[in-house]
């Protein structure tokens, strides 16, 4: 070690002092994730209230850490909860094993599995790590109505779904371009 070593290191402390500091204040300074950041999942609803999960299971083959439980459940007129005749009777996602990859909301055949920015998932114990469809279901809207009630928005479960130049002309896309489905809004 030269003699002049020490004084140099103190020149390095000394330097450094006056640079930005780079050390995030979270949680005091929550950060704010980047718009398509994969955060906390939510089941959405429709306009007038009713569940758009269908219970279809599809989100949770589509999931490779296997960290979805759906059961379907049947409709009735006297409970619905989803147009149609099935809707996602119990539901969970466990965060200890999901990896935010996303696979599972391009997987839902209605859009309503989507991914918020929300990032805060940690916890102390491993059971409330597993959300179940309480916690992730959208909160009610204005206008919305708590499920079960009976379809709002039409007579026919189709009445709910935007297709094809509808969905094409609410884009502003082409009439020439085909629209075969929600996936493309799944995929914004
Ligand atoms: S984001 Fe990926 S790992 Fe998490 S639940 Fe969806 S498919 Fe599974
Ligand atoms: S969230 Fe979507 S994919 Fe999953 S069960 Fe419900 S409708 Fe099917």
């Amino acid at each position: 070690m030269g003699m002049f070593d020490p004084i140099k290191g103190f020149g390095v402390t000394f330097s450094t002092m006056f640079k930005k500091v780079v050390t995030e204040e979270y949680p005091e300074v929550k950060k704010i994730p980047a718009p398509r950041f994969h955060g906390r999942h939510q089941l959405n609803r429709h306009p007038d209230g009713l569940e758009k999960c269908v219970g279809c299971e599809l989100c949770a083959w589509a999931c490779p850490a296997d960290a979805i439980f759906v059961e379907g459940g049947d409709n009735t007129e006297d409970a619905r909860y989803s147009p149609g005749e099935r809707y996602g009777r119990n539901y969970q996602i466990n965060y200890l094993r999901c990896i935010g990859c996303g696979l599972c909301i391009e997987a839902c055949p209605t859009r309503a599995l989507t991914m918020t920015n929300e990032y805060e998932t940690a916890d102390d114990n491993r059971q409330d790590l597993i959300y179940t469809k309480e916690d992730l279901l959208a909160p009610l809207l204005p206008g919305m109505e708590q499920p079960p009630h009976p379809m709002r928005l039409g007579d026919d479960e189709q009445d709910y779904y935007v297709r094809g130049p509808e969905l094409a002309r609410q884009r502003g896309i082409p009439p020439d371009q085909t629209v075969e489905s929600g996936h493309e809004e799944a995929a914004r």
